[in-house]
Parts: structure tokens; C-alpha cells; sequence
């Protein structure tokens, strides 16, 4: 999500003369969009801009003006710490207000003092961006859906992001014919809690995630559709029907279990048991048997035994993830697990940690080599690190590394799999189909 904010940000500053660089020295703004969800995301903003400062010194003695600007759920959390942490911050901004982002670049120039804006205000920052533009990537993000009202125990995001909030269908669909114009031919659907969706369709009802997917899949142009991430609990019927239904719905669902044993699940108030996750992958894949699967899952969560831990890893062995995504438990200020006896030591983390690295390996691996031998339609995205070569991707979110002529950029062609990685495909173009 922040990939897309991102871009939304470079979109909202074009007007007033910004290009983006890649070059900080270059940069008269500089934008640090930042992640909360665990500490080492959170300390390193204190890091990156401890090196934008040194950059920002040398600018101004060159008779250069650069304005520091944070973003993002950091901002959000720390609002006018961070400008007592680091003074040379010009601009914080969070998540839900930097549409106003040229209005406080331009009052930090003329107060010539830092400018905290972290309010969630009651004018939908959608409705004040400008027209989607796009990167010129064939495919695209599309935030959908914002912000939850779940509370896991160890979660900041309800806090950082806000509550539940859907964009209407008519505000998704404009963007989404606006990305399709411009070449985008794969959208991915982005919310913290995507599958809650309930945008105002045109009827004036909620319409589910489900109804806006078969609504997207009529834009010509439009050759895919992804969404994420999803909460177990909002798997709803008509959504799983449609991985069956929607040719154009990828066969690929991250579904984050976070652990194996109830008894965490409950401490961490997911809402849903080992038992329910389960029949849930199970009906996932008696409508889509060639389906995906991925997962997030937390080591080390309070006064998680090793019975628990063990519960983690017979889980990940009963599901053969083809992806999957660990963390060591993070304490987070204000969340209620944190407040918990029984925090781990980081060795038991670390420990637990490597096993579920391992076990994930194994899973990649094998759904990985499965595909050899195996004909599958890859949208081809950019060029490879070597002359000649184009990545892409399968249906199944695997990277597919291969020999094709630039011309086939942005476009879906027949590949066949010759041989498998642990995160990566190798292929061979077959035709464009
Ligand atoms: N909305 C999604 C994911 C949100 S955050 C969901 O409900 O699953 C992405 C992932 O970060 C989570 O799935 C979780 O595995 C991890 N995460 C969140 N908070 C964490 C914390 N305090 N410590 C470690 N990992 C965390
Ligand atoms: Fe965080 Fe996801 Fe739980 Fe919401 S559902 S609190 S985003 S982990």
C-alpha cells in the first residue's frame, strides 16, 4: 500500500513542477514513506534520515533548499516526536492526509518551522487526489479498501491506518479504466483487510469484493485481477465462487494464518481457529485445485510454547504454502499484546524463526518445481538483469525469468517452465497468446 501512496504522492506534486529522481541529491523534496507494522521498519526511518540530514547540510551549502517530508503509519504513531528526534524534519504527514501534501510543503516554507499534519479528516483524501496517471508498468496497484476494525493484539494498524473504510465502486472503476488506458493490464486490489470491502455500488447497496471483481473484469484491457490481504474471517461465499466463476481472477490468495495453535490464535483475537482456517483452504481449493496459497505467520508471540510453536509448523506442513511470509513477533507500543507476561526472549524467536524459514523453503520449492514441464500464460513486466531477458509472472504470483523480445512487454504469452528456484522460474517462450 505504500507503493501505491507512493505513486499517488509523485502524481500529487507533478502539477506543482516536482519529477521524481532517484538521485537524493538531486531531490528539493525528499519523501520517506514509512512502515509501522514492526519495530525494525519503524527504527530504521531514524537511520535513513540521519543520512537525509548529512545530504540536506551539503545542499544548503551549496546554496540548496531541500525540504524533509515524513509519511506514512511512522508519521501517523510518532507525529511530533519524530521532529524532536530529528530536527532537520520539515513536513509529517500520515497516511490519511497527505493529499494535502502541496499545501504543507508550502507552509513549511513560509513558517520556516516544521509542519505535523496527522489528522484523519472528514474530506476523503480520494476524492482531493488528482487523476490516477500510472507508472507506465503493465501492472498496477489500486487501493480498494482502507484501514480495519479487527484489533489483533499485536496489530498497529487499526490505529495507524484508521477504521474500515471502502471506496465507492464508480471512484475504483474510474481508476481503474484510467490504469487500463494507460496500459495496465494486471490490477491488484490493495486493503489491509481487502475482502471486508463494501463499496457503494451505483444501485446505492454495498457491494462486496466479489461484485466490484466481476465488475473490474469487464474493462477491456484489464487481463487480470489480484487482491490483498485478505482476513480469514471475510472469505465470504460469493468471493470463493468467484475464484471459480472469474477467468480473469487469478488463481493466487494470501491468506495470513499468523499461528497454528488456538490458544495464540485466541490471544491474538483473530477471530478464526486452526480448525476454520483449514476448511477454508479446503474449500479454496475444491473450487480452484490449482489455487496458490500464501500465508503470514508470527514466531514468538507472548507466552507462545513450543507445543504452540510446534502447531505453527504442522500447519505449514499440512498446507504446502506456495509463499510464505515470517515474522519474529514485534512488541508495538499501545497494542494490547504488548502489554503481556510472558514476552519471549529474541533467541527463542530467532530460533523458531529459522525453522519456519526452512519449512516455508520447502513448500516454494515444491510448488515451484511442480510447474516444470507445465505450458502457463505470463504477463511479461520488465527487463531482466541480463541482455535479452524479460521478467514476468505466472498466474500463481511466481516471478518467470526468460528470453523475449522487449516488443512483448506488457503483453500475456504462453511460456513453457523449464526449471524452478525457490522464489523464481525459469521459462521459455512459447507464443504470444
Ligand atoms: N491485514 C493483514 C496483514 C496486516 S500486517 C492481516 O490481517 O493479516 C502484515 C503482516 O505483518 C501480518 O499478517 C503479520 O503477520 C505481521 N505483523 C503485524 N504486526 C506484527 C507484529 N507486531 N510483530 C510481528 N509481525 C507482525
Ligand atoms: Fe492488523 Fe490484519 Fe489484524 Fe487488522 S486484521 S488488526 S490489519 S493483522
Amino acid at each position: 500500500m505504500n507503493v501505491y501512496d507512493s505513486e499517488r504522492i509523485v502524481e500529487l506534486l507533478a502539477p506543482q513542477g516536482f519529477a521524481e529522481t532517484a538521485d537524493i541529491a538531486e531531490a528539493d523534496v525528499v519523501v520517506l514513506n514509512t512502515c509501522h507494522i514492526r519495530e525494525k521498519a519503524a527504527e530504521k526511518v531514524y537511520s535513513d534520515l540521519g543520512r537525509i540530514r548529512e545530504v540536506k547540510e551539503r545542499r544548503k551549502r551549496d546554496g540548496r533548499d531541500t525540504i524533509v517530508t515524513v509519511a506514512g503509519c511512522v508519521a501517523q504513531a510518532e507525529g511530533e516526536e519524530i521532529v524532536r528526534r530529528e530536527p532537520s524534519v520539515d513536513v509529517v504527514v500520515g497516511p490519511q492526509s497527505y493529499h494535502g501534501l502541496p499545501a504543507l510543503l508550502a507552509r513549511a516554507r513560509s513558517a520556516n518551522a516544521p509542519v505535523v499534519e496527522t489528522a484523519f479528516p472528514e474530506q476523503g483524501k480520494f476524492a482531493a487526489l488528482p487523476e490516477r496517471a500510472g507508472s507506465g508498468a503493465p501492472a498496477a496497484f489500486l487501493t480498494v479498501q482502507e484501514g480495519c476494525d479487527k484489533f489483533c493484539t499485536f496489530c498497529v494498524v487499526p490505529y495507524t491506518r484508521g477504521a474500515e473504510y471502502s471506496r465507492s465502486i464508480a471512484d475504483v472503476e474510474a481508476e481503474a479504466r484510467r490504469l487500463a488506458s494507460r496500459g495496465v493490464r494486471e490490477l491488484t486490489l490493495l486493503g489491509q483487510n481487502v475482502n471486508a470491502y463494501h463499496g457503494a455500488g451505483p444501485d446505492g447497496r454495498a457491494w462486496s469484493l466479489a461484485d466490484l471483481i466481476a465488475r473490474l473484469a469487464q474493462i477491456d484491457g484489464i487481463e487480470r485481477l489480484r487482491y490483498t490481504t485478505s482476513h480469514p474471517r471475510d472469505m465470504s461465499d460469493d468471493l470463493i465462487a468467484a475464484h471459480r466463476d472469474e477467468p480473469k481472477l487469478m488463481p493466487y490468495l494470501h491468506l495470513p494464518i499468523q499461528a497454528g495453535s488456538d490458544r495464540i490464535l485466541a490471544a491474538m483475537n483473530r477471530k478464526h481457529t486452526r480448525a476454520e482456517y483449514l476448511a477454508l483452504i479446503g474449500r479454496m481449493r475444491a473450487v480452484r485445485p490449482d489455487i496458490a496459497l500464501s500465508t503470514d505467520v508470527i514466531v514468538g508471540f507472548p507466552g507462545e510454547t513450543d507445543a504452540d510453536f510446534e502447531l505453527t509448523l504442522a500447519v505449514l506442513e499440512e498446507v504446502g504454502f506456495a509463499q510464505a511470509y515470517a515474522f519474529k513477533y514485534s512488541p508495538r507500543p499501545g497494542t494490547p499484546a504488548a502489554g503481556l507476561d510472558r514476552q519471549l526472549p529474541d533467541e527463542v524467536k530467532d530460533s523458531r524463526l529459522q525453522y519456519v524459514l526452512a519449512a516455508v523453503e520447502r513448500s516454494q520449492t515444491a510448488f515451484n518445481s511442480a510447474c516444470v514441464g507445465r505450458v502457463v500464460p505470463v504477463l511479461l513486466e520488465r527487463p531482466g538483469r541480463h541482455p535479452g531477458q524479460l521478467i514476468g509472472r505466472s498466474p500463481y504470483m511466481q516471478a518467470v525469468h526468460l528470453t523475449a523480445p522487449p516488443s512483448l512487454c506488457g503483453h500475456v504469452v504462453d511460456v513453457e517452465i523449464v526449471a524452478a528456484g525457490v522464489n523464481s522460474l525459469t521459462g521459455k517462450l512459447i507464443s504470444a497468446a
